[in-house]
């Protein structure tokens, strides 16, 4: 599916209106509520369009590279790092990245029977016709789940005090299994980690286990003290994103001092636009196979500012590392002096990911209690996170 028609994106807002589970609980994070911020934001953005304040911004980085990125922080300046990632720090892990050419994805659609392709994961067409998208996420479920170097990276992060905040749009729920908590995330699309009952009165939830098994019996996973179809708690078309990344994108991005972009191409909305929520001196590293996040006419119209900016004689703060998110997290371990302390997390954690699932048989059977793994479906730009935990 092209990015820009990630589900959620059509209502997008913070607003009601739409039907989604969460919409009662939106309402509290409304864009009301956050009038300074705003201001800020649009402070921030006309002193920079308009080139008021005198001399620009701060520089902060001694150069535009990966190293001055390193050394940044290493310093005592850097204490709030947040990171955006994607589809592309998945990929490493077996997890397609369903929007890429090849993947096939809306090519095995043509036996269910489907108005449109996309209806697949249009809220309004599952809750009439759940059964392709569950036969699909049969299809689709990948047989293990390993987090990357990159995921592991992010966990340094955190251990090492300086991740404030995850901001992710896959729901493969890699990122919990390599150690990040709920709270270190916002699982922007939503997340396969939790489901809950659709019916209004009820919104039991379920987990990722429970599901799962459901899933392998290929049976339509119904609610079991209301009947009503459980769904996993990723974001449909339709729906809009859970209330958690509105509520806390205010904050977190008044006080990043580094953005760390990595394996997404920034072409959906309102994820994309993070970049530019940030202060005007925060330096934004980008990890990515290429250039991403770049002027863009549109989104200047939003009012959402220049995009990233590597190369022109104006760019003081945006540095692109191009290549594998991987090989990039490693090499940004090196320069911070890391690269051993991560290797060994890795190694670590992907032992103890493989003696787990060594011991029931692997990819057979669906009853038996396999790790906890997580399930990739509907293109990771469909996701819905579990901003509703807790709600049960
Ligand atoms: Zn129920």
């Amino acid at each position: 599916m092209a990015e820009q028609e990630a589900p959620g994106a059509a209502d997008a807002g913070p607003g009601p209106g739409s039907d989604s589970p969460d919409s009662d609980s939106d309402s509290d994070s409304g864009a009301g509520a956050s009038g300074e911020s705003e201001m800020e934001f649009l402070r921030t953005l006309l002193s920079r369009t308009l080139g008021l304040g005198g001399e620009g911004p701060e520089k902060v980085l001694e150069e535009l590279t990966l190293e001055g990125v390193s050394r940044f922080m290493l310093s005592d300046q850097c204490k709030n790092v947040v990171c955006m990632v994607g589809a592309g720090i998945s990929t490493s892990a077996g997890i397609p990245d369903f929007r890429s050419p090849g993947t096939g994805l809306y090519a095995n659609l043509a036996s269910y029977n489907l108005p449109y392709p996309e209806a697949i994961f249009d809220i309004r067409f599952f809750k009439k016709n759940p059964e392709p998208f569950f036969a699909l996420a049969k299809e689709l479920y990948p047989g293990q789940f390993k987090p990357t170097v990159c995921h592991y990276f992010m966990r340094l992060l955190k251990e090492k005090g300086l991740l404030l905040r995850c901001y992710t749009q896959n729901i493969d729920t890699l990122e919990r299994v390599a150690g990040l908590a709920a709270e270190d995330l916002v699982e922007a699309h939503g997340t396969f980690f939790t489901s809950h009952c659709l019916g209004t009165a009820c919104r039991k939830q379920y987990n990722l286990d429970w599901m799962k098994e459901k899933i392998f019996s290929s049976l339509v996973p119904k609610c079991d003290q209301c009947n009503n179809v459980v769904k996993p708690d990723i974001v449909f078309f339709g729906e809009s994103l859970p209330s958690r990344f509105f509520s806390l994108m205010q904050s977190d991005f008044q006080k990043v001092d580094l953005l760390l972009v990595m394996g997404t191409s920034l072409q959906v909305q309102p994820f994309a636009s993070l970049v530019s929520r940030v202060p005007a001196k925060t330096p934004r590293l980008l990890i990515n196979k290429e250039k991403t996040g770049q002027s863009d006419f549109c989104l200047s119209l939003l009012g959402y500012g220049p995009g990233l900016d590597f190369d022109s004689d104006k760019a003081y703060r945006d540095v692109a590392w191009l290549g594998d998110c991987d090989a990039g997290c490693a090499a940004l371990a090196e320069l911070l002096g890391w690269k051993t302390e991560l290797q060994e997390l890795v190694k670590r954690e992907h032992a103890a990911i493989d003696t787990k699932s060594q011991q029931p048989p692997r990819d057979s059977a669906a009853g038996s209690t396999p790790p906890p793994q997580p399930a990739q479906t509907p293109g990771s730009s469909s996701e819905k996170s579990s901003g509703a935990e807790g709600k049960e």
